[in-house]
């Protein structure tokens, strides 16, 4: 199965993506695991990608999809991936469908995670991590610290992460509706698209989307 994940940030994106990859038993390939091991590994695609990033400029598409094209083509990929991270705006979209056509592939689902924007908003702007241990993740109201503002697991102190504040999560949604949402639209035309609720705990979602993918 060839899969395609989206989604608003906040909406447990990753977390599914692992756990769907696991169930259909296909590989999970984000764009930041991508960029990750491209650069570790010094690829070609790598560090053209880290000399963009060096210069604190955007990595082009062309690079991005460089890079996936090289994942998607190795042999545990043969029966299917899930892509995280990737397309996230239509003409990568654009270019993942032409690198799969010269490869005799195509996609067999887009599995769109849907969640109330307040709702995002609350689960990132609730997040608070542990200043000695990133790991130690708590939630000021899903998953609050027995003492406000102190961790349960070490005693450190928890801290709002920049990325997470309220103002920075509103940016975040209005380039996921402008760049990434049109992509549904886009793999709407080829039927392909299957939204299901990302809200409730994290099995019942990952229960949720195999159903809806088995259809
Ligand atoms: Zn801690």
């Amino acid at each position: 199965m060839r899969i395609v994940l989206v989604g608003p940030p906040g909406a447990g994106k990753g977390t599914q993506a692992a756990f769907l990859a696991k169930n259909l038993d296909i590989p999970h390939i984000s764009t930041g695991d991508l960029f990750r091991a491209n650069i570790s590994q010094g690829t070609a695609l790598g560090l053209e990608a880290k000399g963009y990033m060096d210069r604190g400029e955007l990595v082009p598409d062309e690079v991005t999809i460089g890079m996936a094209k090289d994942r998607m083509e190795q042999a545990d990929a043969a029966n299917g991936f899930l892509l995280d991270g990737f397309p996230r705006n239509v003409a990568q979209a654009e270019a993942l469908d032409v690198v799969l056509k010269a490869d005799e592939m195509q996609l067999d689902a887009v599995l769109d995670l849907e969640v109330p924007e307040d709702e995002v908003v609350k689960r990132i702007a609730g997040r608070r991590i542990c200043r000695n241990d990133s790991s130690h993740v708590f939630h000021v109201e899903y998953n609050a610290p027995k003492t406000e503002g102190v961790c349960d697991t070490c005693g450190g102190e928890l801290y709002q992460r920049a990325d997470d504040s309220e103002e920075t999560v509103r940016t975040r949604l209005e380039v996921y509706h402008t760049q990434t949402e049109p992509i549904i639209d886009y793999y709407r035309a080829q039927n392909l698209v299957v939204t299901i609720s990302a809200l409730g705990k994290v099995d019942e979602v990952t229960a949720r989307a195999m159903a809806a993918l088995k259809k």
